[in-house]
């Protein structure tokens, strides 16, 4: 391996100290602690180990988690009713509704009744349009993490030639419009790209947000360029009965070209966890008026 391995699950505890820190002094001034609510319907095994870790770091940086809990029979109406309740809640700052939902209740329903200055996923049209044009807003906290793991790899990032593989309304379309902001080059590829290898070979940064296990081979990287592979992918069981997770970039044949790499797990993942805290903290800073370091 020749690449530099970018260790996420690292920057993630740092900015999560640096985040405590500030929490800390916002504490202080206001007499509260930020406060985040997580919403989440049914009983999905993943859904509710990531709710429950969001709720841990959440009290691990000072700040108060609500956790909502409803059954897997929960109507449109009674989701509806919550986030009502919790976008004129003052002390919520943050509202997560954890996805997917039941397929009694529309997702775009419950994603534009979250209060656009509580949306702390970012997944409101209101703060996809901030991030488009940009204003100041809240930026979905995958991509957020890969901007912060780049930047701190390569400092500036502008005029760079960056190639997003994916775009959801999630990961690759806020990845690709970060990005742009930092004066990268941007081109986001798709399932009907074309020559998809040679596409990812001009890019000094890759970002591979597919879904689709190794599907990213070293060949298609340029030497010394910066991968960060977003994708998680449980594959089956092999004969020692264990299932490995893996990403979207074949990570052994990658590290021998690239010149930075995040693994999986332990590079994207924890960053996104951190970001979600920090952007609850920000909410709460907002909405106090309270003035904090600008570079979380
Ligand atoms: P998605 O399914 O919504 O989007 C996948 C995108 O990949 C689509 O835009 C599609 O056009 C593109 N695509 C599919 N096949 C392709 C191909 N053969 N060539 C090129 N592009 C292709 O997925 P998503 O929500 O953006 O997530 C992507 C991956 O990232 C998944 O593995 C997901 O589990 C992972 N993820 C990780 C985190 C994290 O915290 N690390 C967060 C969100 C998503």
């Amino acid at each position: 391996m020749t690449a530099k391995r970018i260790d996420g699950k690292a920057v993630a505890a740092a900015l999560r100290e640096r985040i405590a820190a500030e929490v800390a002094r916002f504490r202080d001034a206001t007499g509260r602690a930020p406060g985040l609510a997580t919403v989440l319907v049914g009983e999905d095994p993943a859904s509710a180990v990531y709710v429950r870790s969001k709720g841990k770091a959440t009290l691990e940086a000072g700040m108060e988690s609500f956790a909502h809990h409803l059954p897997m029979i929960t109507t449109q109406g009674e989701l509806v009713a919550l986030v009502d309740r919790l976008n004129d809640d003052p002390a919520v700052d943050g509202i997560l509704v954890q996805l997917p939902l039941p397929p009694q209740i529309d997702e775009r329903v419950i994603i534009t009744r979250i209060s656009p200055d509580k949306d702390v996923d970012g997944f409101h049209p209101v703060n996809a349009g901030r991030l488009a044009i940009g204003l100041h807003g809240f930026v979905p906290c995958t991509p957020l993490g890969c901007l912060k793991l780049l930047q701190g790899e390569l400092g500036d990032l502008a005029g760079k030639d960056a190639v997003v593989i994916g775009r959801s309304n999630i990961v690759g379309k806020p990845m690709a419009l970060l990005l742009l902001k930092e004066s990268c080059t941007v081109t986001v590829a798709h399932s009907k790209t074309r020559d998809l290898p040679e596409v990812v070979r001009r890019a000094d940064i890759v970002v591979a947000a597919v879904g689709r296990p190794e599907m990213v081979k070293g060949d298609w990287i340029k030497p010394g360029a910066t991968v960060i592979d977003v994708g998680i992918n449980r594959l089956p069981a092999d004969d020692d009965g264990k299932s490995r997770l893996v990403g979207d970039v074949d990570f052994n044949s990658a590290a021998e070209v690239a010149g930075a790499i995040t693994p999986v797990p332990g590079g994207v993942g924890p960053m996104t966890i951190a970001c979600l805290i920090r952007n609850t903290f920000v909410s709460a800073a907002r909405r106090e008026g309270f003035s904090y370091e600008k570079s979380l």
